[in-house]
């Protein structure tokens, strides 16, 4: 887009201007409107589109098409009128803070690493970058720490059309082989790029920049990124839900990582402990059932499915039924298990099934499965079906 109606980058701070009206055609959106100029940025070079209103009529995306910059807007406006517009001042700065940090922290890595930027993604949460290499930790915590700085030092930008000689010269960050009037974007000591964005004037305005999270990308790193407002925004998500957990553990807001293991650890001795406190519980349960039973139909209650494939077992070996049937749950709700020496169980599974309204399957010896009835049913059912 040439400078002549891209007001957005005449002066990338305009947040109202007045423009006529060349065309106003009704599109599958709304109505697409071309202006004769307009501080509307156009989505591009990976940031997204101005939102605002032309004459109090909403602006809902902006795109540009055959060199022209057309505005998609909820109501129509007559053509060759003069009409005012207003951006959305806050999510254009927003967009700002974001790809002008977003910049500084690619150029960065560039002048470190030699990485490139193949990957440029700004969603309404959070800002994806990725590089064609692999950071550590230590790496990216250098890299913000030196981003940050470039901020508290409130470094002017610049941003200029180069001339082909210049260009020709000129060692540039570019994510593509790129043709006619090259615009580039320099933040001095940390980058500069071909860009076709909006950015901040000078580099304190940024904020804050805070890299929150990266992960293996392909062959290189994904890093997640948040800029100004949005990583104040999140800071104090953060200190909120981290100061609630210190209160729930009585611990210092530094000291949380090694409560929760402690109190991960104290979880698992006690896991062992039911662990072993339901063997012996359940061991007894079977002392109590009657031994040589053709067939043993027990109720349980709390026994998770190995818990009660190991019950069902037992039962056969310890108390020698030939078939035991456990059944386990409440509410008409059972979990249900049965291991048998003698009888083909596969032979009765569905028929089992249709009648106690259940589902399941499993071998000749063994068959597991759920259903829904009550436990008469399910003794009449049982024994007409197994102690036959
Ligand atoms: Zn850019």
């Amino acid at each position: 887009m040439s400078e002549m109606n891209a007001l957005y980058y005449r002066d990338p701070y305009c947040r109202e201007f007045d423009a006529e009206v060349v065309r106003c055609t009704p599109g599958k959106k709304g109505f697409e409107v071309v202006l004769t100029d307009t501080a509307f940025y156009p989505e591009g070079g990976g940031q997204p589109a101005d939102h605002g209103t032309l004459n109090d009529v909403k602006v809902t995306d902006v795109r540009e098409r055959n060199d022209e910059i057309v505005h998609f807007t909820e109501e129509a406006l007559p053509e060759g009128s003069t009409v005012h517009g207003v951006i959305c001042w806050q999510r254009r700065f927003d967009h700002m803070q974001n790809h002008s940090g977003e910049h500084i922290v690619s150029g960065l890595i560039h002048k470190h690493f030699g990485y490139e930027n193949v990957g440029f993604h700004m969603g309404p949460e959070e800002t994806l970058i990725d590089f064609d290499g692999m950071l550590d930790e230590e790496q990216i915590r250098m890299i913000e720490h030196e981003a940050n700085e470039l901020i508290w030092r409130n470094i002017a930008t610049k941003v200029y059309f180069p001339g082909a000689e210049e260009l020709a010269a000129t060692d540039y960050r570019s994510k593509k082989e790129l043709h006619g009037t090259i615009r580039l974007v320099e933040f001095p000591d940390a980058d500069l790029c071909a860009c076709c964005g909006t950015h901040v004037e000078r580099t304190g305005e940024i904020g804050l920049i805070k890299i929150t999270d990266s992960e293996k990308h392909k062959n290189g790193t994904r890093l997640h990124l948040l800029c100004g407002m949005r990583a104040l925004r999140d800071y104090g998500k953060k200190n909120e839900e981290t100061w609630n957990t210190a209160h729930l553990l009585s611990a210092k807001p530094y000291e949380i990582s090694a409560h929760v293991e402690k109190l991960l650890d104290e979880n698992g001795r006690k896991q062992k402990q039911i662990s072993v406190l339901t063997g012996e519980i359940l061991n007894f349960r079977a002392s109590q059932l009657p031994e040589h039973q053709k067939l043993l139909l027990d109720f349980e209650t709390g026994l998770d499915t190995v818990r009660l494939r190991e019950f069902a077992n037992t039962l056969v070996e310890s108390r020698d039924a030939e078939t035991a049937a456990v059944f386990c749950g409440q509410d008409q709700l059972w979990s249900y298990v049965i291991v048998s020496r003698s009888a083909d169980l596969k032979a009765v599974s569905a028929e089992l099934n249709r009648r106690l309204n259940g589902r399941g399957g499993g071998s000749r010896q063994m068959i597991q499965g759920t259903c829904t009835a009550d436990r008469e049913t399910i003794t009449a059912a049982v024994t007409e079906l197994l102690d036959c």
